[in-house]
């Protein structure tokens, strides 16, 4: 378990951090301390919780600090986009960063170019179709870069109103579907928290694309009924670590300017 800070109770003098609430569970300073050993480099990394309605006093405080780079996480990746003065364009339409850069008031997203990663990895190519679960904000992230990409998403969500609103704000032509059928998918992903609760989402698999894959956004013991499913119906399954990983490096090279050390990155997938 990683040991998190309170932001409020004596911040740890380092460069950089993960920030979230809650966020001890994060595996972002394993990830970025393993690079920054890989490398040589000296930098330390934390964990640092920040309620949301304490976002901007939090960063304030921080920049004051020194922090040079934060990753962002739930639930204040929209308040993060609220507060960078400059963003890429790709990651303006998501209405979501992960990655900011606090001397220069920048902010990126790499959760999509990470996920897109894992897919390129995987051998996985558009056109699809593809069924993606969930209307959450990291669905929507998702289904956003799969789109662009060129792949047909198909989206399903417990609550089918969510998913409207969700395709309507980003501009996505996707399919809304009633009952989450993975009929003629290649790629099935799982943007839900259902395995939060050890649920998994309710998927019909029958004339799922034989060989296919099966990707969870979440990682460990919250991923595993959605995949154990997958696998049963015949998928390759892949858990959420491996799209950690991916935007881990990406921030790292935005922050950075040099590769990540992947190796040392994925020996701890
Ligand atoms: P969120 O905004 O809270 O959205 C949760 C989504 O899950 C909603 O669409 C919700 O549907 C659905 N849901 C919840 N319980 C369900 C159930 N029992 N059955 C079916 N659907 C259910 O969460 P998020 O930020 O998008 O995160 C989703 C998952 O992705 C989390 O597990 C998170 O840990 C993971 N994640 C992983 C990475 C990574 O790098 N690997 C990055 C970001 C997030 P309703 O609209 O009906 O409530």
């Amino acid at each position: 378990m990683t040991p998190w800070h309170e932001w409020r109770n004596a911040p740890p003098s380092a460069e950089f951090a993960v920030i979230g609430d809650p966020v001890a569970h994060s595996w972002s300073p394993r990830i970025h301390r393993a690079a920054f050993r890989a490398l040589g480099w000296s930098y330390a990394y934390e964990a640092i919780r920040v309620p949301e309605d304490e976002f901007d006093d939090a960063l304030a405080w921080l920049t004051r600090l020194g922090y040079r780079g934060l990753n962002v996480t739930l639930p204040l990746k929209a308040c993060a986009a609220r507060w960078a003065d400059a963003v890429d364009e790709p990651s303006a339409a998501l209405g979501a960063l992960n990655t900011l850069c606090l001397p220069r008031s920048r902010g990126t997203n790499t959760d999509g170019p990470g996920f897109l990663d894992v897919l390129t990895a995987l051998g996985i190519q558009p056109p699809g179709p593809v069924l993606l679960l969930g209307a959450g904000g990291t669905a929507r992230t998702l289904a956003v870069v799969l789109a662009r990409s060129g792949y047909e998403v198909r989206v399903w969500n417990r609550t089918r109103s969510r998913a409207e609103e969700m395709a309507a704000q980003v501009g996505l032509s996707a399919l809304i579907l009633d009952t989450p059928s993975a009929a003629g998918c290649g790629l099935v992903v799982d943007a839900t928290s259902a395995g939060l609760r050890g649920e998994a989402p309710p998927v019909d698999w029958a004339g799922v694309a034989a060989g296919g894959w099966a990707l969870a956004a979440a990682y460990g013991e919250a991923a595993a009924p959605f995949l154990a499913n997958a696998r049963q119906a015949g998928l390759q399954a892949v858990d959420g670590r491996a799209m950690l990983v991916a935007q881990a490096a990406r921030s790292f090279e935005w922050w950075h300017g040099v590769p990540a050390p992947m190796e040392a990155l994925r020996a701890l997938a």
